[in-house]
């Protein structure tokens, strides 16, 4: 009984001491002026994937391979590129529908009606803002296809790094038959910050 409880004592010291040593060790730098949650939180060294916008030949193979479904890999339209016009490649099927009809056809180039249109100014013939839904958006990258082909190639791929479980061995990267995935160094900086919009738009 005496070996029991002295071997007890001998290991709550041991935590205790280990402890005493990780506080001491996050005080120390606190007093030094150092942050405690950016060292223990976020590794110096932070690894990601993405698509390479100069290699992505819009296949739509980034909607399936992701391990995540729905993908982690999204359309986004460049705000700053974006032509605006009343009737958009990546959101109408025909561009021949006559304006005041295009509001309600249900001819158009996403599946799940990922692509919104909206008017900015001018009435049934003025400018028309186009953002992607990324709840609804599958990644399967037919409006970005249609858009770089046809139109002002504003729309394009991403791999949200806030969806991305940054596996090891990215899935899409094997996959992808242009070697458009690439394996690169994330900051926070580099942390998803909603649709490209510009500073001061119109
Ligand atoms: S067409 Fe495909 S890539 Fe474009 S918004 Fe719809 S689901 Fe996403
Ligand atoms: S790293 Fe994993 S989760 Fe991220 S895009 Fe590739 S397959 Fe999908
Ligand atoms: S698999 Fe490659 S080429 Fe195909 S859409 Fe994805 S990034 Fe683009």
């Amino acid at each position: 009984m005496r070996t029991r409880s002295t071997r007890r004592r001998f290991v709550l010291g041991l935590g205790r001491a280990f402890g005493a040593t990780a506080l001491s060790a996050v005080a120390a730098r606190v007093l030094r002026g150092g942050s405690p949650d950016a060292e223990f939180i976020q590794p110096p060294h932070r690894y990601g994937w993405q698509i390479n916008p100069e290699r992505c030949t819009f296949c739509n193979r980034c909607e399936r391979a992701c391990v995540r479904s729905p993908s982690a890999v999204k359309a986004v339209n460049d705000q700053k590129k974006c032509s605006n016009c009343v009737a958009c490649y990546g959101h109408l099927r025909d561009l021949r529908t006559p304006s005041h009809l295009i509001a309600t056809t249900e001819d158009l180039v996403c599946p799940h009606r990922a692509v919104l249109r909206s008017e900015l100014f001018g009435g049934m013939d003025g400018a028309y803002l186009y953002t992607i839904d990324a709840d609804r958006c599958t990644g399967c990258a037919e409006c970005a296809r249609l858009c770089n082909r046809l139109g002002s190639r504003s729309m394009f791929m991403v791999i949200r790094p806030d969806l991305c479980l940054g596996c090891n061995d990215c899935a899409i990267a094997r996959a992808c038959p242009s070697g458009a995935v690439e394996r690169v160094p994330l900051f926070p900086v580099d942390d998803f910050r909603g649709e490209y919009m510009p500073d001061q738009p119109w």
